[in-house]
C-alpha cells in the first residue's frame, strides 16, 4: 500500500564523492529493436559503435545500423535523452 513519504530516513550514502553527480545515468545504449542487442552508445551527442577487431566509430544522427545478430535495420534518429 502506498505510504505518505513524510518520514524520510537520513541520506543514505550509497555514492561515495559526489564530485560528478550522475545519481541515476540514463541509459544511452542503442539497442536492436528486435533482438535487443547492443548496437551502440551515445556519447556527447554522437553514437558510438564499436566492432569487433577494436573498430570503433563516431558517427553523428541520424544514425543507420544493421544488427549483428538478426540483421534488422535500426535507426537513430536523435540522441537518446
Ligand atoms: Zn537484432
Amino acid at each position: 500500500m502506498p505510504t505518505p513519504d513524510t518520514s524520510r530516513q537520513p541520506a543514505q550514502i550509497s555514492w561515495t564523492g559526489g564530485a560528478k553527480s550522475k545519481p541515476t545515468p540514463l541509459s544511452p545504449e542503442w539497442r536492436c529493436t528486435r533482438c535487443n542487442k547492443l548496437l551502440g552508445v551515445c556519447r556527447d551527442g554522437r553514437m558510438h559503435l564499436r566492432f569487433a577487431r577494436g573498430h570503433e566509430y563516431f558517427v553523428g544522427f541520424p544514425v543507420v545500423a544493421t544488427c549483428r545478430g538478426c540483421g534488422t535495420l535500426n535507426q537513430a534518429t536523435s540522441p537518446a535523452r
